[in-house]
């Protein structure tokens, strides 16, 4: 029955425990400099030497606002030479600023809200270093405490009560891992390019670009940054597909895509399968990419062709091999608790063009088969249309929790 229980989902857990082991090489800490504050100081403390002690795997697992405190949690104890504090003063701005020593993926200019601060934000402003700045009109009179692997900044002189961000811990953990991801969601075809065609004129880029609507509002509503290569009937060349998720710095890119068998095999052709970006294997996945790819792969230059091989890297195909097996599952349990015979064709890899100018983990959905008298039905349908997007947006969910 399930291909993908069988064979892919052993082989993600080797894949995870291997890349579990892969600690980076052990890091020093150079003579910090501390900048000056202008005027008034009232506690600085100076970062001290680490000596063995520090190295990358020292990262922030989350930041976030409890009534009036920041509350950073570290993966491991730490001690206060983490933290280095100051404060400047403008004309009509006070700004405290904490320097904390650690990696934090999520900080990619982070804004926290805390009621009765004017701004906080959170950035990675050096590898190995996240700033937390909290800017206020009238002077803000900020603490610090160290928790075992927790640092809370607290604000003493902002009325607690007032603060509604108040996060519980279930709260916190479904937020964490949402918070400024991004992902881009890539209808496939669209225009004078309609995909495969199925009896009765039903196209491709129709359904796909239903599922591509729904899973952007899901998606949405659960907290992402979602980007959509487009949202009604139009040609968009394949690279601009990728250009899109490359600017907008997607952490991952997900196209979506029917598929269809030549007549002799329409009957009894269908499943869902999932699609990671790789040099080509079978002669199966080089048909399906074939197809997919026709739209405007002719016009892909030889550079673009010969890049494509370079551009793959292991940590990224491993990466996209783990979304694409997430995805596949959830969209079959999703789809299996309504209907029945709900095809399972597992997760593959294969050489899809649109797939290759992302930089970030990528996989091509081919959510089933628009020449199969039932599975084509189906693809039509609003309620399984949105129950696929349901299981992406799931299959979602479970790699970023899982790979934050
Ligand atoms: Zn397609």
């Amino acid at each position: 029955m399930s291909r993908c229980e069988k064979y892919d989902v052993g082989k993600y857990k080797y894949e995870l425990k291997k890349l579990n082991k892969n600690t980076p090489s052990k890091k020093k800490i150079v003579k910090k400099t501390v900048k000056k504050p202008t005027k008034k100081v009232k506690k600085t403390k100076t970062l001290r030497k680490h000596k063995s002690n520090y190295n990358s795997k020292y990262t922030i697992q989350d930041v976030y606002v409890q009534n009036n405190m920041i509350i950073i949690d570290f993966n491991t104890r730490i001690t206060s030479s983490y933290l280095t504090f100051f404060e400047q003063k403008y004309s009509r701005l006070t700004k405290d600023v904490f320097n904390i020593v650690g990696t934090f993926k999520e900080a990619k200019q982070t804004k926290l809200k805390m009621n009765n601060v004017h701004r906080i934000t959170v950035s990675q402003f050096k590898k190995d270093r996240i700033r937390i700045v909290l800017s206020n009109k009238t002077n803000l009179k900020t603490l610090f405490r160290i928790k075992k692997n927790r640092i809370i900044i607290e604000v003493t002189n902002i009325p607690k009560s007032k603060n509604r961000t108040r996060i519980s811990p279930l709260m916190k953990k479904r937020y964490s891992f949402k918070r400024n991801k991004i992902v881009v969601i890539d209808a496939g075809h669209g225009g004078k390019d309609s995909g495969a065609i199925g009896p009765g004129k039903k196209y491709e880029k129709h359904a796909v670009l239903k599922v591509a609507k729904n899973l952007y509002k899901i998606l949405k509503k659960e907290g992402y940054k979602v980007y959509i290569t487009r949202t009604s009937d139009r040609f968009i060349k394949v690279r601009n597909r990728t250009i899109l998720a490359n600017k907008k710095r997607a952490d991952i890119f997900i196209s979506i895509h029917a598929n269809a068998a030549p007549k002799a095999k329409a009957s009894w052709a269908n499943g869902i399968e999932t699609f990671f970006l790789s040099p080509a294997r079978s002669d199966r996945a080089k048909r399906i990419a074939a197809k997919e790819n026709k739209s405007d792969m002719r016009k892909m230059d030889y550079s673009t062709k010969s890049s494509f091989l370079t551009i793959l890297n292991r940590p990224k195909i491993t990466a996209s091999q783990k979304l694409a097996i997430d995805v596949q599952k959830n969209i079959l349990y999703r789809l299996r608790k309504s209907y029945k015979n709900v095809k399972d064709s597992g997760v593959r890899e294969g050489p899809f063009w649109v797939l290759v100018g992302a930089q970030m983990p990528s996989i091509l959905v081919e959510i089933g088969y628009i020449t199969h008298p039932l599975e084509s039905k189906r693809l039509y349908s609003r309620k399984y249309q949105l129950l696929l997007a349901k299981g992406i947006a799931k299959g979602v969910n479970s790699y970023f929790a899982k790979n934050p």
